[in-house]
């Protein structure tokens, strides 16, 4: 069965000489791995439309024995990321997060339109990254449905934002100071105003997110707690390219403060 779907190319690996295994997000059909014949033959009619970062219009063959790609239109090429290592390495960051927390054929578009955001705001180049990795990792917890609830205290119900302080880390809820007293739990402790700042992303899309004022101590320890709680709801993913942005944040950081 042939069908058609926007896509974002998220890693290529070469089989053979001239052929490829791309992974791909697609809009219709999530993450899909699929065979692309010749796609590396310079005459090939799927070069362009393989390349990584693409976002693409693509007709595949989907099937569960092995799905195959028909043909690809590149609608925006993201090539050029790879001119700036910061912007390569964040890319294929975000990627890489995206190839191993989605299952196969789970559809999820606005996850899609985020991927394309985030890809147009690294473009642009004109925002904090770090800050756009975090908020773009909040909005994947809510697509994978573990999104922490920092309403109430998961205990006693509690609205009083004086004293809840601490996130559950398996419940993936805030818990108030008293309850945490009161029973053994593996509980997480936020400053007041980064929980402040996560309910403002929940609430807010990634452009109004990203002019927020946040001081870097916060974005620190918001990291710190992102990475904890999808370790604990996903055990290790390995994302090796998550060392490295960290390094690129940190030689922009030093940049920024100079
Ligand atoms: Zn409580």
């Amino acid at each position: 069965m042939n069908v058609e779907t926007e896509a974002v190319i998220l890693k290529t690996q070469k089989y053979k000489e001239y052929d490829e295994i791309i992974t791909v997000f697609t809009k219709k059909f999530g993450k899909v791995n699929m065979f692309a014949r010749s796609s590396k033959r310079i005459k090939s009619p799927l070069l362009s439309g393989t390349q990584l970062f693409g976002y693409v219009d693509m007709e595949i063959d989907l099937r569960e024995s092995g799905t195959k790609l028909f043909n690809s239109k590149i609608k925006k090429s993201y090539y050029k990321f790879s001119e700036d290592l910061s912007k390569y390495y964040f890319a294929s960051y975000i990627c890489e997060l995206i190839e191993k927390t989605q299952q196969e054929n789970q559809t999820d578009t606005r996850l899609f339109s985020m991927i394309i955001e985030v890809f147009e705001h690294i473009e642009k180049g004109n925002c904090n990254l770090k800050l756009l990795r975090l908020i773009f990792e909040l909005q994947l917890l809510k697509s994978l449905g573990i999104t922490p609830n920092l309403s109430n205290c998961n205990i006693c119900n509690s609205t009083d934002t004086d004293i809840l302080k601490h996130i559950d880390i398996y419940q993936g809820s805030i818990v108030c100071e008293n309850c945490v007293k009161n029973n053994k739990l593996n509980v997480y402790r936020l400053d007041k105003n980064l929980i402040r700042f996560i309910k403002y992303v929940y609430n807010n899309d990634i452009d109004k997110s990203l002019n927020v004022k946040i001081a870097d101590i916060l974005l620190e320890q918001l990291d710190k707690f992102i990475q904890v709680y999808m370790c604990s709801h996903f055990g290790n993913l390995n994302i090796n390219s998550y060392l490295i942005v960290k390094e690129e944040e940190k030689i922009n950081d030093n940049i920024r403060k100079n």
